[in-house]
């Protein structure tokens, strides 16, 4: 099946812009809900985790220690890169199963990952969209939307990737700048996203 990565910046509106997809009736896969999801789940990960980060990494009740992996990993790139290399493969066998329950007539999904270029992940889609959006504008929906400083955003900012480095990687862009409408730019790339999945599917037949 035809498979579309999007990724933004923090507050670009990438979720946002899924939501429209799925008012198309276009499923979508959130990578970073189903991340969260699987700490628990994924034997392999779960394993993996505590062969890292010590058997504390997890409660008696199978429950994740996010304050023992968040204490080890904050500050410190290798930990944070070991922590990656773990959850990465188990979200891309997540999307796997993901995709397996998908109905055979449709169209094409969506992958929504705030790190679809930084963990290779775009490498698995058809194309890929970049979703944009003024620093600014960037800045005051995340410190509205999680009530949070504009200091404690930009270090979440800080660990991604910029969208010049993103965009010479993207394939389509949404801008999300709150004077162009996001869903007409849906609209189009949805008619795009047709041709090219229906171009696909006869190539393989
Ligand atoms: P994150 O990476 O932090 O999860 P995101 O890229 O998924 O962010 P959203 O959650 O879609 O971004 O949007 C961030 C906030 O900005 C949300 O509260 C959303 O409702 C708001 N927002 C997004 N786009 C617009 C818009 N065009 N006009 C007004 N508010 C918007």
């Amino acid at each position: 099946m035809y498979k579309v990565g999007i990724t933004g910046g923090i507050g670009s509106g990438k979720t946002t812009a899924c939501k429209v997809f799925e008012v198309l009736g276009i499923p979508v896969f959130y990578a970073d809900t189903v991340a969260k999801e699987i700490m628990c789940k994924d034997v392999v990960l779960i394993a993996g985790v505590k062969a890292a980060f010590g058997n504390d990494s997890y409660f008696e009740n199978g429950k994740l220690n996010n304050k023992h992996i968040a204490g080890i990993v904050f500050n410190n790139e290798e930990a944070l890169a070991k922590l990656n290399a773990l959850v990465h493969p188990a979200v891309f066998r997540a999307f796997d199963a993901w995709e397996e329950t998908i109905p055979a007539n449709t169209p094409y999904t969506l992958k929504e990952a705030a790190l679809l270029f930084e963990s290779g992940s775009y490498k698995m889609c058809d194309t890929t969209i970049l979703v944009t959006a003024p620093h600014d504008i960037k800045m005051k929906r995340v410190m509205l939307r999680d009530g949070v400083t504009a200091e404690q955003v930009k270090a979440r900012m800080d660990k991604q990737l910029s969208d010049e480095e993103k965009s010479k990687m993207a394939g389509h862009f949404i801008v999300n700048d709150e004077r162009q409408s996001i869903i007409e730019q849906v609209l189009a790339l949805h008619q795009q996203f047709l041709k090219a999945a229906e171009a696909l599917k006869s190539a393989n037949i």
